[in-house]
């Protein structure tokens, strides 16, 4: 069983949580100009073949709408298809139906 801490204690232990989650928000949109890494950005970090995946479609799709286009991606020949992020449980038929908008 852990060790009780006092109300004061968890609520301190709280701010500074939050103060440090907030710092690291700072940092990345210093470094990426952006409080959000890319697909791409996390990849560079510590590659990894699924981030290698969502790397490439990210680059496939670009910014906007990225995870739409991802998730009901059309091209069915590509050989990261059945890989790609977002698309647990979308089938073909899905995917033929999506239109951008
Ligand atoms: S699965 Fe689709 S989005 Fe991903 S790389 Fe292939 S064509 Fe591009």
């Amino acid at each position: 069983m852990p060790p009780k801490i006092s109300k004061e204690e968890r609520i301190d232990n709280l701010a500074k949580g939050r103060a440090t989650a907030e710092a690291n928000k700072q940092a990345r949109i210093d470094e990426y100009g952006s409080a959000r890494r890319t697909p791409m950005q996390v990849y560079q970090e510590n590659p990894t073949r699924t981030k290698a995946i969502n790397a490439m479609c990210y680059s496939c799709n670009g910014e906007e709408n990225y995870v739409s286009r991802t998730r009901f991606c059309q091209i069915f020949d590509c050989p990261l298809w059945k890989f790609r992020p977002y698309s647990k449980g979308i089938t073909q038929e899905q995917c033929n139906e999506y239109e951008e908008g």
